[in-house]
């Protein structure tokens, strides 16, 4: 078995984290993305807070949605321009 290979267990986005992921926090950077561009990192239940934070710390729109999405459609909280 390969590691890091099997997507039917897709794991935390979290460095050095193997756990399973459960959410998916949806986000771009205003500065190199496009409006309607989302990028996700998958996360398990212990790092989807601190994977949030690190975004929202650096003012990017970050959202987390429950489970394992592609972020298409998911609606940031943009800043206010
Ligand atoms: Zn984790």
């Amino acid at each position: 078995m390969i590691l890091g290979l099997d997507p039917d267990s897709p794991q935390c986005s979290r460095a050095g984290c193997r756990s399973s992921a459960s959410y998916s926090v949806v986000w771009r950077n205003p500065k190199i993305h496009s409006v309607d561009r989302r990028k996700v990192w998958l996360a398990c239940a212990e790092h989807v807070d601190y994977l949030r934070d690190f975004l929202a710390s650096r003012s990017f729109p970050v959202a987390v949605e429950d489970g394992l999405v592609d972020g298409n459609g998911v609606v940031l909280p943009e800043a206010d321009a």
